[in-house]
């Protein structure tokens, strides 16, 4: 940590490439076909600390698009015939580059999304892990034999690439959403065209560049940047695009898989998401404090896993609200290049504003403000950690996802009542308990609906676990050998004829 803190202190926006130990990882252009491109249109790419330019990214159309989508589509035949192993090989060494630079593509992405550089860190190992993990994978992705019904024949399933795929990625996580789906896809066999997030696109285009010293073959890993609109539908409109792996708003998942109905591909969606924590009396309540800072204050707030209702007995409640307002006054707020800071800059003015109008319609509604509440001082883009007590369910906040540093408290008295609360929502991406009887934490976990139930923990994501929603939080899951599969398709072959000499 030692050496990155001084390359952070370092920085003062017109210098970023003298700081880095690799500046060619900084690239100002897309990656099309194994070959940077740039343009006239750019957009400006900025830090949410102090709105500083950071750089420009082209800003590239529908002709552009089809580009990356013929080169993917050229690529694949020589790319889905490779051996799982040596495509193993190349992911492997894609995921070294990454952990040898990790100082620089951490630093890279708290510059272009503001996360303290401690959360970029853990996001370059985080997102690593899926090439190495999937690339192993891949080595299995085993077919059946199937006990014949017909006399005289062979039945045999195997699993074969989908083809070209595409995959739209949000500012949350900049490089590890391209590498959950990215990873299974060339582990799969297939090739894929990345479109990341306007906000962030330094980072995914840093992945292009080790994926060029990897030894990734040209066109099997694209990164086009530019018109959302206009690249999301030509990735929807192209037959060649056989799949595409979003993650990002339920409301624009919505429009995509409108989109893409045209010529019936396969879909991802990983959505938002509304999480409950519920905190029974029969807890630890240290560890339920600490756990709740976790989920909801992780990434800022502005994680699709952030709890968004925090459920607390009503016979621990204020022991409960004491301690997680003390804990929240303590985290460290700040410019994520900054050392030990807990909390960074929101991603825009539109996450801030959002923060603001649900605290502000909790407040006339009757919640209590317990801390934090408004706008810091830091910047236009900081929002202090808040608690609010006695939130009710007639609050937007109780429905609508925040996606920023605001963690509304509710009481609840039942356990029947409050699972029946819990999944009174369109989504279902996470959600977390905590209670010290196990008999409740298999029963609770059973009836919550969620894709993904964290008891006791707040930490649950890695390589290996199928992380996805359930409801309007998604379709399809990333990760684990499910993620594999659904970069695959499923081949039936039957040999007939067999007892014929
Ligand atoms: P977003 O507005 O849905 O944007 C996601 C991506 O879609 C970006 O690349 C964006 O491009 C693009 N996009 C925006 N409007 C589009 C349109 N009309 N057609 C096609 N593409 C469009 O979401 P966000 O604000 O980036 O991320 C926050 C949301 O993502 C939250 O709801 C969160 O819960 C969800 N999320 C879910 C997961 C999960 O795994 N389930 C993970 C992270 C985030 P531009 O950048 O150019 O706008």
């Amino acid at each position: 940590m030692l050496h990155i803190h001084k390359k952070a202190a370092a920085i003062d926006n017109s210098n970023i490439e003298d700081v880095l130990d690799a500046p060619g990882l900084l690239r100002q252009q897309a990656y099309i076909d194994g070959s940077w491109t740039s343009s006239n249109k750019t957009i400006t790419v900025t830090n949410p600390a102090d709105g500083s330019v950071l750089g420009t990214v082209p800003n590239l159309g529908d002709d552009k698009a089809n580009q990356a989508i013929e080169a993917a589509n050229k690529a694949f035949p020589a790319w889905s015939k490779m051996l799982a192993k040596d495509r193993a090989i190349i992911l492997r060494r894609w995921a070294d580059l990454m952990r040898k630079n990790k100082d620089d593509l951490a630093l890279i992405m708290t510059l272009e999304q503001g996360k303290p550089l401690a959360e970029s860190l853990g996001e370059i190992e985080y997102a690593a892990s899926f090439f190495e993990w999937f690339g192993e994978e891949g080595k299995r992705a085993y077919g059946d034999t199937i006990p014949s019904h017909l006399q005289g024949s062979k039945m045999i399933v195997s699993k074969q690439p989908v083809g070209v795929a595409a995959a739209i990625t949000p500012w949350n996580f900049p490089s590890a959403m391209i590498t959950r789906k990215a990873g299974a896809a060339l582990a799969a066999g297939c090739t894929i065209v990345v479109r990341p997030a306007s906000e962030t696109p330094f980072s995914a285009l840093a992945l292009a560049v080790l994926a060029e010293e990897a030894g990734v073959p040209k066109g099997v890993f694209s990164v086009i940047t530019g018109d959302a609109i206009e690249i999301s539908r030509t990735l929807c409109d192209s037959p060649i695009v056989r799949k595409i792996s979003f993650t990002g708003s339920t409301e624009v998942g919505r429009i995509l898989l409108e989109q893409a109905s045209g010529n019936v591909k396969k879909m991802s969606m990983e959505l938002g998401g509304h999480a409950p924590f519920i905190v029974f009396e029969d807890c630890d309540l240290d560890k339920a404090v600490k756990g709740a800072i976790g989920a909801k204050f992780a990434t800022t707030g502005q994680d699709c896993l952030a709890v968004n209702r925090l459920y607390v007995h009503e016979s621990i409640y204020d022991a409960f609200t004491k301690k997680y307002v003390a804990a929240t006054k303590a985290l460290k707020l700040g410019n994520g290049l900054e050392k030990d800071m807990d909390l960074g800059p929101l991603m825009n003015e539109k996450a801030v504003a959002k923060c603001e109008a649900h605290v502000a319609d909790a407040l006339n509604k009757g919640a209590k403000l317990l801390c934090g509440g408004a706008r810091d001082a830091q910047g236009n883009l900081f929002y202090q950690a808040t608690v609010l007590g006695d939130v009710t369910p007639d609050m937007d906040i109780y429905r609508e996802e925040t996606f920023g540093p605001v963690a509304p408290l509710i009481k609840f008295s039942d356990e029947t009542d409050v699972i029946k609360a819990a999944n009174d929502t369109i989504y279902g991406l996470a959600a977390y308990l905590y209670s010290d009887n196990i008999r409740r934490c298999h029963r609770v976990s059973d009836a919550l609906e969620y894709g993904m139930v964290g008891v006791n923990t707040p930490k649950f994501t890695g390589a290996s676990i199928p992380f996805g929603g359930v409801k309007q939080s998604g379709l399809g899951r990333e990760g684990g050998h499910e993620g594999l599969s659904d970069y695959m398709e499923t081949k039936y072959v039957c040999l007939g004829d067999l007892d014929s000499e």
